[in-house]
């Protein structure tokens, strides 16, 4: 694999440092790779820097996550799935989007002692500084959550955390204020960066015709790309999103979402050849 464009470092869910991804990257082949975490470029310079001493081709990235049911003329019964829209190339020291950044981490300040809350409720006893000591005080979401369950050995495993408790309608399950996908979009633009829909399977679309209507409402947004490639997407999904990206004109990436031990995807298992890097490329550059 040429390049893996979606990863997580400690600056949210991942277990790696973020100097420390290039080395990875390295060792798993890769000549180029993106940071994607999520809702937080705080991780970019120092992985820009190491990723420059490694001799990798660095893209700065994020990955917002945005409320599907916020989008007007969007398919119906969409409340359920997972938004996230992925930015690249952009610039850390955007304003824009490091005031939506400030604005999703109080919104994670609020969710996050609202399901410990819950889970005390369900008698499940977990002290919210062990979450932030696992979250090493940057973005702190569910997965740190779910490792601090794991630990306690209240379930057995992350997947078990999720399912039981803090997964979408479970039991200690609290939503939190999401972004609408246009100002996700908007504010990626801001900062001069590619906007693209995150492994669309996640959506949880029963009919193919809403995708192709949730895609089609985005690119009105501004949406510039599709990512098929996934650790989470079949051969067949692949196949399926390239050709809706081929009839929206819209530019396509892949990339593992690796987690570090977080998660079982693996660095650079997946990605985009160095052609389809390069029409990356020549879309950034030909943007207005
Ligand atoms: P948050 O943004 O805090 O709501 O958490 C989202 C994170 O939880 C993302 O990194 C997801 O990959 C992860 N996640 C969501 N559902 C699951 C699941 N069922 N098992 C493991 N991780 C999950
Ligand atoms: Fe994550
Ligand atoms: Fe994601
Ligand atoms: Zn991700």
């Amino acid at each position: 694999m040429f390049c893996d464009l979606h990863m997580h470092s400690t600056a949210s869910d991942g277990t790696d440092a973020p100097q420390d991804l290039p080395a990875l990257a390295a060792e798993a082949g890769l000549a180029a790779f993106a940071l994607t975490d999520h809702d937080t470029t705080a991780g970019l310079p120092a992985c820009a820097a190491a990723a420059e001493k490694a001799g990798l081709t660095f893209v700065p990235g994020i990955e917002l996550s945005a409320d599907p049911g916020s989008l007007d003329g969007g398919p119906d019964g969409l409340r359920r799935g997972t938004l996230h829209i992925l930015g690249y190339f952009v610039d850390h020291d955007d304003p824009e989007l490091a005031r939506l950044e400030s604005w999703l981490a109080k919104v994670r300040e609020q969710r996050n002692p609202a399901m410990v809350e819950r889970l005390s409720e369900l008698g499940v006893q977990i002290d919210y500084g062990e979450v932030l000591e696992q979250a090493g005080g940057r973005v702190v979401g569910r997965p740190h959550i779910a490792q601090v369950l794991v630990k306690k050995g209240y379930v057995k495993s992350i997947h078990e955390a999720f399912a039981r408790y803090i997964g979408e309608g479970a039991a200690a399950h609290v939503r939190k204020d999401r972004l609408s996908p246009a100002e996700a979009i908007a504010a990626i633009h801001h900062a001069g960066g590619l906007a693209v829909l995150a492994h669309p399977v996640q959506l949880h679309l029963p009919e193919p015709g809403q995708l192709e209507q949730l895609t089609a409402r985005l690119k009105q947004a501004g949406l510039d790309g599709i990512e098929i490639r996934h650790h989470d997407h079949q051969p067949g999904d692949v196949a399926r999103f390239a050709r809706l990206a081929e009839r929206l004109d819209l530019v396509v990436t892949g990339g593992s979402d690796y987690h570090g031990t977080r998660k079982q995807n693996r660095l650079g298992e997946t990605g985009l050849e160095r052609a389809e890097f390069e029409k990356l490329l020549a879309t950034r550059a030909g943007q207005g």
